[in-house]
């Protein structure tokens, strides 16, 4: 069986790094095709911090493609709830691609569902994808690269995760199979319900090419609020799990499969799959000057912030990725009212237990509703920033009062 080949280039000017990567590989043939261009659009957010793909590189890598194959483009996303996707590519820089009339943008929302079956899945035996998805002949997954707090690392396998219909993105941090968890758990320790569910989506979304974007990848607490590290570089393949192995190989040494354990679980599916770098070819050989470090996710958020009790159950990324951003942006404002005594209390996600919470913990979004009169519930999903901190001001002026 041949190895994979995953290809590589580094270049400050990150067009060049793309034709490089790209003219290294032997592409399938696009002709008369409908591509679908994914990069990971997420959130509503400046260009080349890491948390969304850099318009640069899917620009380079659209100018490439149209050059060389008659086909035509599409370019979407579905981005996390409450965020509008058009706003979302358009502060993310991809006005210049969006305005091109080659390509068509699509909200991959805007469409009602299209219902998938995944009889081999271990978790999931079906899911609303796209509405898109019978327009689609081949699927081009541009991610950027970066550490993520529930999947170890978000690559090109779990950017595709943007496919699936709206809300059905959620659902998937919410499913319960202890029985699965306890007979996986043995070999890959981090394993969680929501691992399994990403491996699953393997059996249905197979991109025909990735490209991963490390111009400016994402260390520490991805997929939003880490450091941007600019590492000038592309990685490319045919092979989406050997792109992803790569991707790994350069920015966490220490790290094998199962620290990213949706990846682990999906090498296991086929024989032929590769499980390491070593079932890889990479070009060029030698990957060493690639190679930078990237700070990990931490397990909590907690660990900054000794005066701030966070609860996280079961929540998703974005309540996540609200609550860190909250903290960060308003730290001297929590710093002057709250201790490591009288911290402020924090709890999101389903799987609240009762007894972790005071009469002034913040229960924030419509996950935490059943326990409603345990703390103080803030609706949405998620709630913004702007209400957290309002109903913040509001309990010290409770508090004052009493
Ligand atoms: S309330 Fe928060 S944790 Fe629950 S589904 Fe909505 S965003 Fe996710």
């Amino acid at each position: 069986m041949d190895k994979p080949i995953v290809s590589l280039a580094r270049n400050e000017n990150i067009e060049l790094a793309v034709i490089q990567a790209l003219d290294q590989l032997k592409l399938p043939n696009f002709n008369n095709k409908t591509i679908l261009l994914k990069p990971n659009v997420g959130r509503e957010t400046d260009p080349k911090l890491g948390i969304n793909t850099n318009p640069d590189v899917v620009l380079a890598v659209f100018n490439y493609l149209n050059k060389k194959f008659k086909a035509t483009f599409l370019l979407g996303d579905s981005p996390i709830i409450n965020t509008d996707t058009k706003k979302a590519f358009l502060q993310s820089g991809y006005s210049k691609i969006i305005e091109n009339d080659k390509v068509q943008f699509i909200d991959l929302d805007r469409l009602p569902p299209i219902t998938l079956k995944i009889p081999k899945g271990k978790i999931i035996k079906e899911i609303k994808v796209t509405g898109y998805w019978n327009e689609i002949d081949c699927i081009i997954s541009i991610p950027v690269l970066k550490m993520h707090m529930h999947c170890g690392a978000s690559l090109s396998f779990k950017n595709l995760k943007g496919l699936i219909y709206k809300r059905d993105k959620i659902k998937l941090h919410h499913l319960q199979s202890p029985e699965i968890i306890e007979e996986l758990k043995p070999t890959i320790s981090k394993i969680k319900e929501l691992d399994v569910a990403i491996s699953d989506l393997s059996y249905i979304f197979k991109p025909e090419l990735v490209i991963i974007d490390a111009s400016y990848a994402l260390e520490g607490m991805g997929p939003s609020s880490g450091n941007a590290v600019k590492m000038d570089t592309i990685i490319a393949s045919t092979n989406f799990l050997a792109a992803d192995i790569i991707a790994i190989a350069l920015t966490r040494e220490d790290w094998s499969l199962i620290d990213v354990p949706h990846l682990k679980l999906i090498s296991e599916l086929e024989k032929e799959n590769p499980k390491s770098f070593h079932d890889i070819i990479t070009i060029p050989n030698n990957i060493q000057i690639f190679k930078r470090n990237l700070e990990p996710p931490p397990t909590t958020i907690t660990i900054k912030y000794s005066n701030v009790n966070l609860i996280s159950e079961q929540a998703c990324s974005a309540c996540l990725s609200t609550v860190t951003n909250l903290l960060q942006n308003n730290i001297e404002f929590i710093n002057k009212h709250y201790t490591s005594e009288n911290p402020l209390r924090i709890a999101i996600g389903k799987g609240l237990n009762e007894s972790n919470l005071y009469q002034d913990t913040l229960l924030i979004g419509n996950c935490t509703f059943n326990f409603k009169d345990k703390g103080i519930f803030i609706k949405g999903c998620t709630p913004v920033e702007s209400t957290i901190i309002e109903v913040i001001k509001k309990s010290l002026d409770n508090r004052i009062k009493l």
